[in-house]
């Protein structure tokens, strides 16, 4: 959609409040703000990619950004370096209302308004997270919206499969020891981490999360920002966080040894422990946990599965339709073109012509039993550890992705972004 500067001559602030609006009802997790030559450019990123929504006069530029500052409390007058910041943007039945009056993330209101109508408010308020950022053609600005109905879904509302899903549901009965979720940048492993907090969800268990920062404001949760600049980093957390007799903690990330070694001993001694790392496959991070100092038998015995995962987009239910497959596409998949019917969407409205609406989840569990662990100890390579698995009954990424593809939900093209 292309509009002109009309809008920005009537009022900065209504019209950002339509940009905010928009932004949701399509489900964008983000939003830019740039220049583009004699043009100021707004795109959303929907499903991963980016789609421009305005075409406006690079002059009008400077006065939205500036609203943006204003709104976000940010330095108006400088343009040199980096700035964050961040608004709440609440959709009533009116319509939207920017509330500049959110200190941090710690808002009592919101509190209350949380115990009063938990699901209500979940869909209503949503945290905006604002980067600035000086570049040579001038200052650009990032909105992230942060959708706490979006953060929670149920673990069976991901894309596992039966098979899948009961297997995950195995590793997290036990009574204690660490489920692992992997994948790289923007694979939907956050969102997988707190599907199975809500899976594990119970008055009889405390689940405490340490988190840097806190996206999402749950009230069943004991939630910990990190704050290392003031003394509170994993390091000290995790030295704490036992006597706060937890039964499930919540780390958000792994990345560094002191907080893997932590994670590991807590699971030993009985808790269940569930964080995300990064890498590329479920023996990856074993590797990854190895390269953190991490002891292999320590490994072998606190680990009771690792989930690795990707995401793609879905197709369009409102434009799909049969076609046929690239056969360059098909070969490289070594599948049989009369093996299967396939779709696509052809492009509508709905999709804005992409073919695709909303995303779905692939994955590859890997759950431990003592042959696995045997293969850890005793200082078998990685790819001798994933040929048992997949021996045992491990189905991989690309066997879950092509499921997919047959099962209509996605197609070849999407999953060649990470086959
Ligand atoms: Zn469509």
């Amino acid at each position: 959609m292309v509009e002109n500067s009309a809008n920005l001559q009537m009022n900065t602030d209504t019209f950002l409040v339509s940009v905010f609006e928009k932004a949701i009802s399509e489900q964008a997790s983000d939003i830019h703000f740039e220049r583009f030559g004699q043009f100021f450019i707004i795109r959303f990123r929907i499903d991963g990619i980016l789609q421009e929504r305005w075409r406006l006069a690079a002059t009008d530029l400077e006065q939205v950004i500036n609203s943006l500052k204003v709104i976000a409390a940010l330095d108006i007058t400088n343009h040199e370096t980096p700035q964050d910041g961040h608004f709440e943007f609440i959709l009533t039945s009116s319509g939207g209302v920017i509330n500049t009056n959110a200190p941090g993330h710690q808002d009592a209101r919101i509190e209350e308004t949380y115990q009063q109508e938990d699901k209500k408010i979940n869909e209503r308020v949503l945290d905006v997270r604002i980067s600035v950022y000086p570049s040579i053609k001038g200052e650009i600005v990032v909105a992230r919206l942060l959708n706490r109905k979006n953060a929670l879904m149920p673990i069976s509302e991901l894309g596992m499969d039966n098979d899948t899903l009961s297997k995950v549901k195995h590793i997290i009965s036990k009574d204690y020891g660490m489920i692992l979720i992997t994948g790289p940048v923007g694979s939907g492993k956050t969102t997988t981490l707190y599907s199975l907090m809500l899976e594990l969800k119970s008055d009889e268990r405390v689940i405490m999360t340490l988190e840097d920062p806190v996206e999402f404001h749950l009230e069943w949760l004991r939630q910990s920002e990190l704050r290392p600049a003031r003394g509170f980093g994993f390091n000290e957390a995790l030295r704490s966080i036992l006597r706060q007799d937890p039964d499930i903690l919540m780390i958000g990330e792994i990345r560094d040894p002191i907080t893997a070694e932590h994670a590991v001993s807590i699971s030993l001694v009985g808790r269940i422990v569930g964080s995300t790392i990064h890498s590329n496959s479920n023996v990856g991070t074993i590797a990854r946990l190895i390269d953190l100092n991490i002891e292999r038998g320590m490994i072998a015995y606190a680990i009771n599965g690792i989930i690795s995962q990707r995401l793609v987009r879905k197709i369009c239910t409102n434009c799909s339709e049969q076609y046929t497959p690239n056969q360059s596409l098909l070969d490289y998949f070594g599948v049989a073109n009369n093996s299967a019917t396939f779709l696509h969407g052809k492009g509508c409205t709905n999709c804005h012509n992409t073919g695709y609406n909303g995303r779905i989840g692939i994955f590859e569990v890997m759950a431990f039993d003592s042959g696995i662990r045997s293969l850890i100890v005793e200082k078998m390579p990685m790819d001798a550890i994933e040929d048992y698995a997949y021996k045992s009954g491990m189905k991989s990424l690309k066997q879950d992705a092509l499921d997919k593809v047959f099962a209509g939900l996605t197609t070849l093209e999407e999953i060649t972004k990470f086959i």
